[in-house]
């Protein structure tokens, strides 16, 4: 393909997978550094990933790709613990039953094995439904529901179940009721091994992929004109294309084409992600937790997800560093600085240090994250995408699909494309 002008827009992980499976496509970055969401940056001395990234890829392939060059922390045994209303349980709930108090662990129990006979064999029609089905009405109502409308601010009959895949497990009856027993030798099992870069965060795991990639850095498209093939950048600067590649949020791009019809424009309207604040901080302590990250339950606590990065790293130097994540809606504007002393404030309280021990805090924003698997999402973003491929634009990647991917299914999508693209030339 080196003589068709291919170019791409967005320099994370699908504009990387494209770009190395496209000899001669030129990436176009907005910011001043490739990585998109799987960025990293150092801060008071301990490196903070956009939100808890580990690697936990079970692609042979990826992990030969991206382990070679980095030093790694392997993690056999990861601890993820819950809290809700001053108590601490494994993660997930359903399988550690006995961590809660006997009246709660009954009633829970009791409810997951009367939704197992009730409702065996339908089909769950929405998130709400999918729980329970799979779990009983206490954990529904006590734990799903709570952490759903704090994390993804939609109520959980509007959540369609595409999403759910290598998230929660399903439903394992004989686990479960050994866990009621306090039998669960397993703490957890999605995500109980995993890889970390022990320096750099998280891209220290991509960021030698870069090497032989054209990526020009500092160029946010503004505008696409699809009839003559030309972007505009925010410099001012244009580039015509014969191929364009997009891995942006699709209703950014949609807004950037100024003749999108309305009906496609209706469908990006109906797109939804949660907007992410990131809370950094490092105390002046060894040991807080012994857990490598946990799930706040507590409605009146802003943060949903807490992270150890040291502890993901296998670094130990005698402070901890802090990751915090709050989610609100798209379109909330929460007071950043307020947030950020109620995180650590809130934090000191759950986890036991002074505010005198915290060295240094600061607030992220990445302004569109975890997109709503909404039940209008798929047939919304197919829309969208449709009409894309329509005028020779075609979208990969996590916004680009606008469908949740980890990071390795991310570089495969924009691998994918390239393949594809390669093949119809
Ligand atoms: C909170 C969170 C936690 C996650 N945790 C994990 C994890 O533990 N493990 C894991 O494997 N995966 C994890 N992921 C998934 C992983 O981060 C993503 O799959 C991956 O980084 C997405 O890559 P992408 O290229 O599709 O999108 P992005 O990384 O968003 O890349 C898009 C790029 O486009 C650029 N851009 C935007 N607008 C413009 C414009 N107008 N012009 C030019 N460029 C533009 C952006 O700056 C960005 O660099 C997580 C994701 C989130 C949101």
């Amino acid at each position: 393909m080196s003589d068709h002008n291919v170019i791409v827009l967005g320099g994370g992980l699908a504009g990387l997978g494209f770009a190395r499976h496209c000899p001669g496509a030129r990436v176009f970055e907005a910011e001043a550094e490739p990585g998109g969401y799987a960025r990293s940056h150092e801060f008071a001395g301990a490196w903070f990933d956009q939100g808890a990234h580990i690697c936990h890829s079970q692609d042979a392939a990826w992990l030969e790709l991206v382990c070679a060059g980095t030093p790694l922390h392997e993690m056999s045994k990861s601890v993820v613990l819950n809290h809700k209303a001053g108590l601490w349980f494994a993660y997930p709930v359903q399988n550690h039953l006995a961590d809660l108090p006997a009246a709660e662990r009954d009633a829970a129990l009791a409810d997951f094995l009367a939704a197992q006979e009730k409702y065996r064999g339908r089909e769950p029609q929405n998130y709400e439904e999918w729980c329970r089905f799979q779990y009983g009405d206490y954990l529904l109502e006590n734990f799903y529901r709570l952490y759903t409308e704090k994390y993804w601010h939609v109520p959980m009959r509007e959540l369609a179940t595409d999403w759910l895949g290598g998230r929660l497990l399903p439903s394992q009856v004989e686990n479960i009721i050994a866990g009621a027993r306090g039998y669960q030798e397993e703490k957890q099992a999605v995500f109980r091994t995993f890889r970390y870069p022990k320096r750099g965060g998280f891209f220290a795991l991509v960021a030698p992929l870069y090497g032989g990639v054209d990526l020009r850095l500092n160029k946010r498209a503004v505008r696409v004109d699809a009839v003559k093939r030309r972007v505009t950048f925010a410099d001012g600067t244009e580039e015509d294309f014969e191929s364009l590649v997009s891995t942006i949020p699709l209703p950014q791009l949609v807004a950037m084409i100024p003749d999108a019809p309305a009906d496609v424009r209706e469908a990006s309207g109906k797109l939804r992600a949660l907007r992410h604040y990131c809370v950094n901080f490092v105390v002046d302590r060894e040991h807080l937790s012994e857990a490598n990250w946990f799930y706040v339950y507590d409605p009146e606590i802003a943060v949903s997800r807490v992270s150890f990065p040291f502890s993901l790293s296998g670094e130990a130097n005698g402070r901890t560093a802090v990751q915090a994540e709050v989610f609100v809606p798209g379109d909330a504007r929460p007071a950043e600085e307020s947030l950020r002393d109620k995180a650590v404030d809130d934090l000191g309280r759950l986890l036991k240090f002074q505010q005198a021990e915290v060295a240094a805090s600061e607030i992220r924003c990445e302004p569109v994250s975890y997109v709503v698997s909404d039940l209008a999402r798929a047939a919304a973003a197919a829309h969208v995408r449709d009409w894309l491929r329509g005028r020779g634009i075609e979208t990969a990647g996590l916004f680009g699909n606008w469908e949740y991917l980890w990071s390795d299914r991310a570089y495969a999508s924009g691998r994918a494309l390239a393949e594809a693209m390669g093949r119809a030339k």
